[in-house]
């Protein structure tokens, strides 16, 4: 059951452009790493919504009622505001920051929206549907791999952000060890092991958050379950929510 013979690897994938709209990402992808059967490509999310042309103006914005009350409150820009609420399906959260669900089931700060590594008066969102982007992406790296697409995020409870898995494909988002006995024996009960996350998070580490030009990361050596579980917790089931709608 141990997740390795021993030991894994993970390293960066060098000498990526930096990504425009169209870009046929497994092919460069391709082009830059010798993929291995097995291997985990981690994909930042970033050079997923810059291909998939997820680029917006701050100035195609016009804020409505609610972002300018919003964006006064939390003194940020009322278009920006507004391009977050326009990616979200529900807002948890208006301050002092803005948490969302995004269409695709993901909980996150300012909709995950970037203003990071994309230029002046620039934003960037989200994949429009990380899942498929990384589905697309795997059937096309001509591999028998996994793909996981990351997104760097905080969380609640604790202090710091750290990677989380945003879609994958070809792994398993939860281990599942319920049933499986422990050291005296006593079987598991309700262990559900975010195998997507803690992989994403390895990556994000090599990835680094600023110029490194970094966006892929490949971990070579981890034995995976290839499907099963989902990380967007299902509504009905999480106890947070209905506190922070409160
Ligand atoms: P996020 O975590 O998905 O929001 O992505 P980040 O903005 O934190 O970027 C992760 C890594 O990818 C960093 O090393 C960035 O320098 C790098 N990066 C971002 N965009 C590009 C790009 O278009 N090309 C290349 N080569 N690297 C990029
Ligand atoms: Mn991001
Ligand atoms: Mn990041």
């Amino acid at each position: 059951m141990n997740a390795c013979d021993g030991s894994i690897q993970g390293f960066l994938v060098y000498g990526l452009p930096v990504v425009k709209e169209d870009d046929d990402l497994a092919s460069l992808i391709r082009s830059h790493l010798q993929i291995q059967e097995g291997d985990v490509v981690c994909i930042a999310s970033t050079i997923v919504a810059k291909s998939e042309g997820r680029f917006r103006k701050l100035d195609d914005y016009y804020p409505g009622p609610r972002a300018t009350r919003i964006a006064n409150t939390i003194e940020k820009d009322p278009r920006f505001v507004q391009a977050v609420l326009d990616e979200s399906v529900e807002i948890l959260l208006e301050k002092p920051f803005i948490l969302s669900v995004t269409r695709f089931g993901h909980i996150g700060v300012n909709a995950g929206i970037d203003q990071s590594n994309v230029g002046e008066d620039r934003i960037l969102l989200l994949p429009l549907d990380p899942q498929s982007s990384a589905e697309r992406i795997r059937s096309r790296l001509g591999k028998d791999c996994a793909v996981i697409i990351t997104d760097t995020c905080g969380r609640p409870f604790r202090c710091g952000v750290t990677g989380v898995a945003i879609g994958w494909s070809g792994i398993a988002a939860l281990r599942d060890w319920r049933g499986v006995p422990d050291m005296n024996g006593r079987k598991l009960e309700i262990t559900l092991e975010a195998i997507a996350d803690e992989v994403a998070g390895m990556s994000n580490l090599l990835m680094g958050e600023a110029g490194d030009g970094t966006p892929v990361a490949v971990i070579r050596g981890l034995k995976y379950p290839k499907s099963g579980g989902s990380l967007f917790m299902p509504e009905e089931e999480d106890v947070i929510r209905p506190c922070l709608k409160r």
